[in-house]
């Protein structure tokens, strides 16, 4: 590729500026060119609407309408597909091909899982890559082994009459939480209960029931976001000896466990860990990567470095890849 050629860069979301024009996960969705919503976790959905025609799955659409109190409006462009990213309920990749074939991967997470089916790689000139977890640092295990940890914690609480709290993002985590825990039909927090409205089978959506401080009955399993970990809700449980875990890919830090001044941490994640994005990057055989989101400068040196492959992270303002 000519060094001073630019065909993607950060500016409105990621920008594909080939043929046709795409912004993948826009900050801005305006009326001319082609908008593309990956899925429905905050960071990546608009935060201006000016024109409603994007292109995404029906879940997404769904659930970016719900969160923004906006009606969007779900359109297709010829050359432009949508693949199944496996990161959490209605997320996609975008593959574009106007001759040169360019994917654009959103978050993504190759491994099956939970009711979840994995992204899988596909041929391109182009690979546009997430690195959220793109240092050799971050290697999940395995998600079974994971899950039994995790199933000895909770159980070995409950049997002990002790409640926990698992904390989980409500798109994509918690439905994941759900599923493994139907069995103890788990109180699900307000948050957690609305998206899992929005994205959940009717059979799963049956066996939840949502929070209630009058008639939550102890001991119980609690599923509820992040953000109330310093909530009243959470003090009022923990002086009554609630125990609390966060379920994150960021928990192979020994430190995260202390940031989110939980008591316990498990690593299971729905993106792909550092080996799984070097695996995804050569199995897609790419002339060019371009990295964003996390450890971009990392994982585009490394797969320089180990895949000799070409490879740049994108950077906000850049005007050349000479500036590398
Ligand atoms: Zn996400």
């Amino acid at each position: 590729m000519d060094a001073n050629t630019l065909e993607v860069r950060l500016g409105n979301g990621v920008e594909y500026l080939g043929k046709p024009r795409c912004y993948f996960d826009p900050a801005v969705v305006r009326n001319s060119d082609i908008y593309c919503i990956s899925h429905a976790h905050e960071d990546h959905l608009p935060r201006d609407i000016e024109g409603k025609k994007v292109l995404c799955s029906d879940t997404t659409l769904r659930c970016a309408s719900s969160r923004l109190g906006r009606t969007l409006e779900s359109s297709e462009w010829g050359g432009i597909e949508m693949k199944n990213a496996g990161h959490v309920a209605g997320s996609v990749m975008f593959l574009v091909d106007s001759g040169r074939r360019a994917l654009y991967t959103g978050d993504f997470c190759p491994r099956d899982r939970l009711g979840m089916t994995g992204a899988r790689p596909i041929k391109v000139d182009v690979l546009i890559t997430e690195a959220t977890y793109g240092v050799p640092r971050y290697v999940f295990p395995p998600t079974d082994g994971m899950m039994g940890v995790m199933r000895d914690w909770v159980e070995d609480s409950i049997s002990q009459g002790i409640s926990v709290a698992l904390l989980a993002y409500p798109l994509g985590k918690s439905q994941e939480l759900i599923t493994m825990f139907n069995d103890l039909k788990p109180y699900l927090h307000g948050s957690v209960m609305n998206a899992t409205e929005l994205v959940a089978s009717p059979d799963l959506i049956s066996k939840c029931t949502p929070y209630s401080r009058e008639t939550a009955k102890e001991p119980f399993l609690l599923i509820c976001p992040p953000s109330v970990r310093n909530s009243n809700l959470m003090q009022y449980w923990k002086k009554k000896g609630l125990r609390t875990a966060a379920v994150s890919g960021w928990a192979i830090d020994s430190s995260f466990k202390y940031k989110m001044r939980v008591d316990e941490a498990f690593p299971l994640s729905d993106h792909a860990d550092f080996e799984e994005l070097m695996a995804f990057v050569k199995a897609c055989d790419p002339s060019v990567v371009f990295t964003y989101h996390g450890f971009s400068v990392e994982l585009a040196s490394e797969i320089q470095r180990s895949l000799d492959i070409d490879a740049h992270p994108l950077i906000k303002n850049q005007k050349s890849l000479l500036e590398f």
